[in-house]
């Protein structure tokens, strides 16, 4: 008959004392499920002794240590892998333009932009005026284009017609260039968006495993020392029992001889 206060450890087979150990169905599910790797005949009211069951503990911890780690090489790895696709590559839009651009649009941007400034204004104006009252008082005696200024018109239709073409050439080459700054934008967008969703992976594993794994580490290394301080108390007390017996034997050694030298 089995003594109800013993079991029998299911990894050495030895009897201990129920004190001395625990059933499987007193721990918690992982720790219980590694030891039935190990021994596939056992049920919940499989006993292990402490010092095997340290072992299993320790081996917890460290597959919960090792699974953390993957988990973090992987997330990482991820990240790593997403930050230098090709979607992300930004090009430096003005060193480009400054690059590919020709002689005729250098030109046609320098026309632009000394036609859209008020100095040009003022100045055209100002010659013009000065045209026609030359051609109106003849200062110098001679009126090249009296009134209606016949010749003044056709150099104003003809800058006009020149001017159009130019503004167009520079308008396209800052079309362009707006172009290029959007693709670029796009990219870095894309890129945050990736890097927030990546980091919002991490943030949640923090949150969700790390966290939860963090405080059962802490609880396995409570439980395994409280163990220790369990096996140590028995063992203090086992050799105060023994010094007791001991001191007891001397006594009654001594007593003995006292007598015998009494007689
Ligand atoms: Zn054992």
């Amino acid at each position: 008959m089995i003594n109800p206060q013993t079991a029998t450890c299911l990894v050495d087979g030895k009897v201990y004392a129920i004190s001395d150990g625990l059933f499987l169905s007193d721990l918690e599910p992982k720790l219980a499920n590694i030891i039935r790797n190990d021994y596939p005949k056992a049920t919940k009211n499989s006993f292990i002794c402490n010092p095997h069951l340290l072992t299993y503990r320790l081996e917890r911890m460290r597959r919960q240590q090792r699974q953390d780690a993957r988990a973090h090489d992987k997330i990482n790895r991820k990240m790593s892998q997403a930050l230098v696709k090709d979607n992300f590559q930004l090009t430096n839009v003005y060193d480009n333009m400054e690059a590919t651009i020709t002689f005729g649009e250098r030109i046609a941007d320098a026309v632009a932009k000394y036609a859209g400034s008020w100095p040009f204004i003022i100045i055209f104006s100002g010659f013009m005026i000065v045209w026609m009252i030359l051609n109106t008082v003849g200062i110098f005696g001679a009126k090249f284009d009296p009134f209606p200024f016949i010749l003044l018109n056709l150099f104003l239709s003809m800058i006009a017609a020149l001017q159009a073409p130019l503004i167009m050439i520079s308008q396209n080459r800052a079309a362009e260039y707006d172009r290029l700054e959007a693709k670029n934008d796009y990219h870095v967008n894309l890129k945050s968006e990736e890097e927030i969703r990546l980091l919002h992976s991490k943030l949640d594993h923090i949150i969700s495993d790390d966290n939860p794994n963090l405080f059962e580490s802490q609880r396995l290394t409570v439980e395994v020392l409280g163990e220790m301080v369990n096996q140590l108390t028995e063992t203090r007390q086992q050799l105060e029992l023994l010094k007791a017996t001991q001191d007891q034997a001397n006594k009654d050694i001594a007593i003995d001889q006292k007598n015998k030298t009494n007689e």
